[in-house]
């Protein structure tokens, strides 16, 4: 891929198609951001940009030799590492650098990608810090981290940074469409599930299975009116336990209850997400005030934060569920009736 062809982080390629046209690359990058925001094709990008024979305005041409070698992951001198187990290992680097000092193989020079950077322990960082003190001149180092504060600052400090941001949703949305050929109500549905993240939007772009879950995760939440409140607290039970679906379903639920607050606040459709299913939005609107959407939304909110900081999750399910169970019109109407 080239440069210019990266999504959303115009920016970064920019700077280093401009270093690249003056000769004023750094030795070592570091790339980092959230996951599947596209650390990792930027820095593919940049080695194809590096090694191009014939580059045009800092950027590879995407028909060399060199440039379909590195597309196609056959370029004998990039190099990619990638966390053994659940870190980078001391062996890996000293493997990398038994070829550091080499000439390459056959291009302008050699380039190394260390995926999880961030995962590198204290003894395999030191050890790695000692190759970039002396860095050989025709080689390029790339570093990919989802975050830097597990990186030791003296290797920080001989790396440039750059941080990769989310998408926005309206990029996503346009790749979507121009490049996987989505429709244009599915694109919209994806990028928001996509949460700025171009592999999420991939992994959710080939079925229609988001959709389907979100049609059960809808009845499920639905169906809680009718029941008590000790189903209730059993299907939180049960939930706590699931946390790998849990972080799409809430994803699902969090742009469903979204939408009932839009179409609450302002009625216009292009606003909204689960377009399919403006029937049962106009519907469900019915049932709820905003001070309780608001409410659902914020422990979908406090939701997704538990389940990534080991917090307590049950207890804001159980929030969760009791305002599904009981919005506060309904519990009105009830009363009235
Ligand atoms: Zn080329």
């Amino acid at each position: 891929m080239k440069l210019a062809q990266l999504i959303g982080n115009r920016q970064i390629a920019q700077t280093l198609q401009n270093a690249l046209i003056r000769g004023m690359l750094a030795h070592a990058y570091l790339f980092h951001g959230a996951q599947g925001v596209g650390k990792r094709t930027g820095a593919l990008a940049l080695a194809q940009a590096y090694l191009c024979l014939e580059p045009v305005e800092g950027d590879s041409c995407g028909q060399c030799l060199s440039c379909r070698k590195v597309a196609s992951g056959n370029h004998p001198d990039v190099h990619i590492y990638r966390p053994s187990g659940a870190s980078i290992k001391i062996e890996q680097v000293r493997e990398l650098q038994k070829t550091l000092y080499f000439k390459p193989y056959e291009g302008k020079g050699k380039v190394y990608i260390l995926e999880g950077a961030d995962t590198m322990k204290a003894e395999a960082a030191n050890s790695m810090l000692k190759s970039m003190e002396e860095p050989p001149e025709d080689t390029l180092l790339i570093f990919i981290a989802t975050n830097t504060y597990a990186i030791l600052p003296t290797i920080l400090s001989r790396c440039q940074a750059m941080h990769f941001k989310k998408v926005s949703q309206g990029a996503v949305e346009e790749w979507l469409m121009g490049e996987i050929g989505l429709q244009g109500d599915k694109a919209r549905f994806v990028a928001a599930l996509a949460d700025g993240s171009l592999a999420k939007a991939l992994e959710w772009s080939g079925s229609e299975e988001a959709r389907l879950i979100r049609d059960q995760l809808v009845q499920l939440a639905r169906s809680m009116r009718n029941l008590s409140l000790s189903d209730v607290f059993k299907i939180s039970e049960e939930w706590e336990k699931k946390k790998e679906e849990l972080v799409s379903a809430l994803d699902l639920l969090e742009i469903w209850y979204r939408d009932l607050l839009i179409w609450q606040e302002t009625e216009v459709q292009d606003l909204l997400v689960n377009i399919d299913c403006l029937e049962m939005i106009k519907e469900e609107v019915g049932v709820w005030n905003s001070r309780d959407l608001m409410v659902v939304l914020d422990a979908l909110e406090e939701a997704k934060k538990a389940l990534r900081s080991n917090g307590n999750l049950r207890l804001v399910l159980d929030r969760l569920f009791i305002t599904l169970n009981e919005p506060q019109d309904k519990g009105e109407l009830r009363r009235t009736s």
